[in-house]
């Protein structure tokens, strides 16, 4: 597939579509929905996680994620969401270079060797959930793996850090330290975001930036925070199907992603187990 350059204008046009403004802080009753919402996105990570062999094709992964969300009771909240054109299905399946909003196609297929992103999100009684991960299919190289690493203890970091008192910069900017003191490179073009009613709300919580700016952090604030690392450069292009995102210098990439509850008491992760 042709490579093509991301459209200036493009994503922040989409985003002023389906990015709702403005900071909306949950109630406990919320909260008790969304660590639901959290829960069942989590237990399809974990049915898609044990899915994932050589051979296995993304839109097979795609059909067991959507059978496993409606067993559970709730819907998928990929499929249709507003872009170039409504996202065509309920997970993005993302492989190698490609870093996000991967199409799970047919013609995909799992191999040996590869990193393999899945981001998936939910909606359950009204409320989002967000969560990705990637995974390496058997044997991969050292440099694969460190990425993987690096891109986790990223996420964990991120989350660790999410106390109210502290700034979406302080988050951003340990993101971003950590990540480019490995000699990785983060994305400027996607961001971490609020989530709540709507899948993408204020705060953005961007992979860069700088101590003590931003948004100060209040119990009540729930943020999807994702660390997107790319090997090469951080210079991303889009696909022709203008959805699927690749590192434009064709290097691994990898995401990982949790919904995470800002409370009085530290950190909470919804989307687990
Ligand atoms: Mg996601
Ligand atoms: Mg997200």
């Amino acid at each position: 597939m042709r490579r093509s350059r991301l459209v200036p204008g493009l994503v922040s046009r989409i985003q002023r579509r389906t990015w709702r403004k403005g900071i909306h802080l949950k109630r406990p009753e919320e909260l008790a929905i969304m660590r639901q919402a959290g829960r069942i996105n989590a237990l399809v990570l974990q049915t898609l996680r044990q899915a994932i062999r050589p051979g296995v094709s993304a839109a097979e992964l795609d059909e067991l994620a959507e059978k496993t969300i409606r067993k559970l009771g709730a819907r998928p909240a990929f499929k249709g969401y507003p872009g170039p054109y409504p996202y065509p299905a309920t997970i993005t399946l993302s492989i190698n270079d490609e870093l996000v909003h991967g199409i799970p196609y047919p013609d995909k297929i799992i191999r040996e060797g590869d990193l393999v992103s899945v981001d998936c999100g939910v909606i359950y009684k009204g409320y989002y959930a967000d969560a990705a991960f990637t995974v390496a299919v058997g044997e991969v190289p050292p440099l694969a793996q460190e990425l993987l690493r690096v891109t986790k203890e990223a996420l964990d970091l991120a989350i660790r850090m999410a106390w109210p008192g502290r700034r979406t910069g302080d988050i951003s900017a340990a993101i971003q330290q950590f990540v480019e003191s490995h000699g990785f490179h983060v994305t400027r073009q996607y961001t971490g975001h609020g989530i709540g009613r709507w899948m993408h709300e204020d705060p953005a919580v961007p992979n860069f930036g700088e101590p003590g700016t931003g948004e100060v952090l209040r119990p009540g604030m729930v943020l999807a925070l994702e660390p997107m690392v790319l090997v090469g450069t951080e210079e991303t292009a889009v696909l022709d199907d203008e959805w699927t995102v690749v590192s434009a210098d064709g290097s691994l990439t990898a995401h990982f992603e949790h919904t995470v509850a800002v409370t009085e008491f530290g950190p909470q992760v919804l989307t687990k187990v």
